[in-house]
């Protein structure tokens, strides 16, 4: 493997593993580690990450990115990543997400599960000690209830340059905080009639250091502790906590966050730390140091891709993309439907590496990677995308009867890598009609033009012969014409078949030719279902400032013909992957391939990069 270039997020780790700034850490306290701590093994873990996704819609392109650095991470540096399930808001979540989380991660090729630990991490389960968090802090006098409304609360915040004004409820007893809490927890009292509030500092330079909410009132169902609460944790306040019940190091996100850092630390060191009260009882020392610490790195931004789960969901739900997985959406589900390998993910993680500062990231450098990878390995084939049927005319003078059919093979690699057993040839055949590409004849060629092209009359007078060009792993044919419609459309076009010229056979190659042409034979082509994938949006940044990305859906963004293919490449697999020569890369439909007996491929990307064009 080749040496990976150092970025922030290695430095601040490598700088953690020469101190042994974590030396000290035990075990997470999950099931499995448990055994093995009681089996007195060390810890493992030299560094431990973690992803934590809110199970509230499908994994996108951005989470890809958020998935590569922390599971890269970690096993870069001999530590373990935690997936995690965020579900500490009761009402968006649901099984389908989580269900879909766990396999997207499994396929980018990453794994969270330790010996006798396979099940993922969820927030939910540390309730209890979050709520025994909050009743912490009040006793040491960092929290209060709060019965001001939401807008009374909003108002009393200030804004930047202007600071906060104290609630009327801050200065309540810690037996009073902690008598109201109790009574919120039993269910006495109404949804938003009050919160719990940190007491950090209300004129504090940074709006999210002025009392932040840290708990709710909120009769909700949760999918996984049921009706048991009726307050839930307000997501800055679970989050840190999370992470030190788990033991993470290096808690990794997005710079969104950086403004939550200060509240990140400022729950953690309050919990960390003990204090003894007037009543000489000591309160805190719930967590152990060194706290886990918070570092952001730049979201994921790609040109003519929308990140917001909230917004791919209207797409879903407003039936403007087939589903989830649709192979035009930015999802994890979508890009592998469309033909993307987790290999060319992970390259890509790798080539937009991390950084500190918001930029954009062109669509190209995706489909780059996509190209890279199966350059090396999509089994080519040929597909005649718009046919249009040619007849050689002199085949039966030539192999003795119109109906012979001549074998011809090629290789399903033109390079095959070195210690890779080759894979099996292609088969398939050449008879006297053949499908070819329409625009691959020309009556009146343009300039430079080297494909099938009638004989003409010169302009001094002289008959030119029609042109000569090779079938593609077959014959060597020349032009002699074409048959026309009443409409004037070319229904079919003729040529002759050279003798002596397939494809691999000795002296093959004594005609020359111009240019070779991707054909499929009428006898064992198959027909096929071809979606021709285009961008989803006109617009680079179809959610930037202002814009309403549904007035920006590109109309044309799904084109769907009827191909044919040649054999091989009708007994696919799903998700096969393929070069159709000169076309690009397909992938054999994951959901509809041959599910009604016909073979069905999607466009991955075309060999060439056109979003410059
Ligand atoms: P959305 O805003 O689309 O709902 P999110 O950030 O709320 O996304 P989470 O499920 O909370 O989604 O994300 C899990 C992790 O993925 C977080 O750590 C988040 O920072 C990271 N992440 C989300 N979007 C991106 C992105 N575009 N680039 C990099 N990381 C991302
Ligand atoms: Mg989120
Ligand atoms: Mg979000």
């Amino acid at each position: 493997d080749a040496v990976k270039p150092s970025n922030f997020l290695r430095q601040i780790i490598e700088n953690d593993l020469e101190k042994g700034t974590y030396a000290s850490r035990h075990w997470a306290g999950s099931p499995g580690d448990a055994a093995h701590q009681a089996a007195g093994e060390p810890d493992p873990a030299r560094i431990r990450t973690r992803f934590p996704p809110e199970p509230n819609g499908y994994l996108h392109v951005g989470h890809a990115k958020s998935i590569c650095i922390n599971f890269g991470l970690a096993r870069d540096y001999g530590g373990v990543c935690h997936l995690r399930f965020d579900d500490t808001n009761p009402e968006k979540e649901d099984t389908e997400y989580v269900n879909s989380i766990v396999e997207s991660v499994k396929w980018l090729g990453f794994d969270w599960r330790q010996p006798g630990n396979d099940k993922p991490y969820q927030a939910s389960d540390y309730f209890d000690f979050m709520y025994r968090a909050a009743e912490c802090l009040i006793e040491a006098g960092h929290a209060y209830v709060d019965e001001q409304t939401a807008e009374e609360i909003r108002v009393s915040r200030g804004d930047f340059g202007k600071p906060g004004v104290n609630s009327p409820y801050r200065d309540r007893t810690p037996e009073d905080n902690l008598r109201i809490l109790r009574e919120m927890r039993d269910g006495q009292h109404a949804d938003g009639s009050m919160v719990l509030r940190a007491k950090i500092d209300m004129t504090s330079p940074n709006i999210n250091m002025r009392d932040p909410a840290i708990y709710r009132i909120r009769r909700a169902t949760h999918h996984n502790t049921g009706d048991k609460w009726r307050i839930y944790p307000m997501y800055t306040f679970a989050h840190p906590l999370e992470d030190a019940l788990e033991q993470i190091t290096h808690s990794f996100c997005t710079l969104e966050f950086e403004d939550q850092r200060p509240f990140y630390e400022w729950v953690l060191e309050r919990l960390i730390e003990k204090k003894t009260l007037p009543d000489g009882r000591v309160v805190g020392g719930l967590l152990t140091a060194p706290p886990p610490r918070q570092t952001e790195f730049a979201r994921l931004n790609l040109t003519y891709v929308i990140t917001s789960k909230r917004k791919l969901a209207q797409l879903v739900n407003e039936n403007k993309v087939n589903g989830w997985d649709d192979p035009r959406m930015p999802t994890i589900v979508g890009l592998r439907r469309r033909g993307y390998t987790p290999e060319a993910l992970q390259a890509f993680a790798e080539r937009i590496g991390v950084t500190k500062s918001d930029s954009w990231i062109d669509y190209g450098t995706l489909e780059g990677c996509l190209r890279e990878d199966l350059e090396l390995k999509a089994h080519r084939g040929m597909a005649v995308l718009n046919p249009v049927k040619l007849v050689l005319t002199n085949w039966a003078e030539v192999f003795g009867s119109d109906a012979h059919q001549e074998p011809c093979t090629q290789p399903a690699l033109p390079h095959v890598p070195e210690g890779m057993e080759p894979p099996a040839p292609r088969h398939f055949s050449v008879g006297k009609e053949v499908w070819i590409e329409r625009e691959d004849y020309e009556e009146v060629p343009p300039k430079g033009y080297k494909r099938l092209v009638p004989p003409s009359i010169d302009g001094n007078g002289n008959a030119v012969p029609g042109s000569k060009v090779r079938l593609k792993g077959g014959y060597v044919i020349e032009c002699t014409g074409a048959i026309k419609d009443e409409a004037g459309n070319i229904s079919s076009v003729r040529a002759t078949v050279i003798p002596d010229t397939k494809s691999g056979t000795p002296g093959s190659d004594r005609v020359k030719v111009k240019a070779a042409i991707t054909w499929v034979g009428v006898a064992d082509g198959v027909q096929a279902e071809v979606r021709l994938y285009d961008r989803l949006f006109l617009d680079a940044q179809p959610d930037a400032g202002g814009k309403d990305f549904l007035d920006l859906l590109n109309p044309n963004s799904l084109k769907v013909v009827t191909a044919v293919v040649e054999p091989s490449l009708a007994n696919a697999l799903p998700g096969q992957n393929f070069q159709f020569e000169r076309h690009g890369y397909f992938v054999a439909d994951r959901v509809d391939h041959m599910q009604g007996n016909k073979p069905v491929f999607n466009l991955s990307v075309g060999l060439r990069d056109s979003w410059g064009k």
